[in-house]
């Protein structure tokens, strides 16, 4: 099979390709990028594999950069684009069902397609446009299979990630699993606990903005892969819940954690150790929160000045984006209207500053001082006072008097 007319991503990769052939050596696009093509969808990386070794690929290039040499990796800079291009190789002894324990460099691109996971990213793509198709992996494609290379039982147990990879890749591009594939899966399910969480969660969030999230999850609770990732073996009905949600795609990862958490019937207090243990960022986990938060809020009222204020104009679209799910009309013009309107956007837009207060009421330096201004802050998002020193200035002796007679 010969492909015409590739996407530009690939014609501009091309020299990189000729540049090694040149030299002697074999080298093709492999992977993602071939199945991306063939499938019409936007190309990301373009990934090259060849026979040459990571120091032949060094000489060849003036510019490369070294970023994973031990297996065969060499950032090749090229006309303001980098492409990975790596040796070909196998991944001969796994011994803990995750990472190889070595690679071996070799020179056949059979081999290596036979290492790769899926029947669909086991192609390899010439400079002029053939596929190599060792593994049916077009025909695959074209009947929307994910199929494992070679024995499906053999694979998932020299690396377990792959099962969450399958289970991606059915939300991803709403394929099926094959059935031997599948049967694999759910008789190895169990060495996903070997497999880092970061690794998992990698997979895991691709799975829940996929497509398909649905059919992808249907596969997750029956395979019993959910029961090796954490806190999920306890909440197999709210996951079932999660999975019958309306069908609609999420676009975003934090508004997916969020329903989630929200499925999972979370108090406010078991959300960060859930994220914790997904070894989410605190910077994810802290949106995440804010989310839920606003979630909570909104299934119930409508937007406020001060929600809008506190929770911030992109966390308050994320939860409008989520209403649909609980079959509410989302009202992003109120919000834009809302968040348009605010008179300030931080405490630093306050017309007023605890040096102002100490001065103007003559008080020694407090505590008292961030309290007023939090309590100024709200009345000026509210539009209960305007924001000018003066005003501010009186509103807050009269704080002090309402505080003063609590
Ligand atoms: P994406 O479009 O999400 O990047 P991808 O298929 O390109 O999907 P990558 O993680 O970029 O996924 O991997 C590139 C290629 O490397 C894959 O297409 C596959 O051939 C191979 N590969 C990646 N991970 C594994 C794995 N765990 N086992 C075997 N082969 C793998
Ligand atoms: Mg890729």
């Amino acid at each position: 099979m010969s492909l015409l007319n590739l996407p530009i991503e690939f014609s501009e990769a091309k020299p990189v390709i000729q540049k090694i052939q040149k030299a002697g050596f074999e080298a093709y696009f492999v992977g993602g990028c071939v199945r991306d093509v063939l499938l019409n969808q936007t190309i990301h990386d373009v990934d090259i594999a060849t026979s040459a070794f990571p120091s032949e690929v060094k000489q060849l290039f003036p510019r490369t950069i070294d970023v994973g040499i031990e297996h065969g990796t060499v950032l090749v800079l090229w006309n303001e684009k980098q492409y990975e291009v790596t040796t070909f190789r196998t991944e001969s002894t796994y011994q803990d069902y995750r990472r190889p324990d070595h690679v071996t460099f070799v020179r056949s691109l059979k081999e290596d397609l036979k290492r790769r996971d899926f029947t669909m990213n086991a192609l390899a793509l010439s400079e002029s446009g053939e596929i190599i198709d060792l593994f049916h992996g077009v025909g695959d494609i074209q009947e929307k299979i994910i199929r494992a290379v070679g024995d499906a039982n053999e694979r998932f147990h020299e690396d377990a990630l792959r099962m969450m990879r399958g289970l991606r890749f059915v939300s991803q591009l709403n394929f099926a699993m094959d059935s031997t594939t599948l049967s694999a899966i759910r008789k190895h399910s169990h060495l996903l606990s070997q497999i880092s969480i970061e690794r998992i969660r990698v997979e895991w969030e691709k799975l829940l903005i996929g497509q398909a999230r649905k059919k992808a999850l249907a596969l997750f609770l029956e395979t019993s892969c959910f029961c090796y990732c954490p806190h999920f073996e306890e909440q197999q009905k709210n996951l079932e819940k999660f999975m019958n949600l309306p069908t609609m795609q999420i676009k975003k990862i934090d508004e997916a954690w969020t329903l989630l958490c929200d499925q999972l019937v979370l108090s406010e207090a078991e959300i960060v150790p859930l994220l914790k243990d997904w070894k989410l960022s605190n910077h994810s986990i802290r949106q995440i929160q804010k989310c839920y938060q606003g979630l909570q809020y909104r299934k119930t009222a409508a937007w406020t000045n001060w929600m809008v204020y506190q929770l911030g104009k992109d966390t308050v679209m994320s939860v409008e984006t989520l209403l649909p799910f609980f079959e509410k009309k989302p009202s992003f013009e109120q919000i834009e209207m809302i968040s348009e309107q605010l008179t300030i956007h931080s405490l630093k837009d306050l017309q007023i500053n605890g040096h102002d207060l100490q001065k103007g009421l003559n008080k020694k330096p407090g505590k008292w001082m961030s309290d007023i201004l939090h309590f100024l802050e709200k009345k000026v998002v509210q539009r209960e006072i305007e924001n000018n020193k003066d005003d501010l200035l009186r509103e807050a002796h009269h704080y002090l008097e309402i505080t003063k007679e609590a």
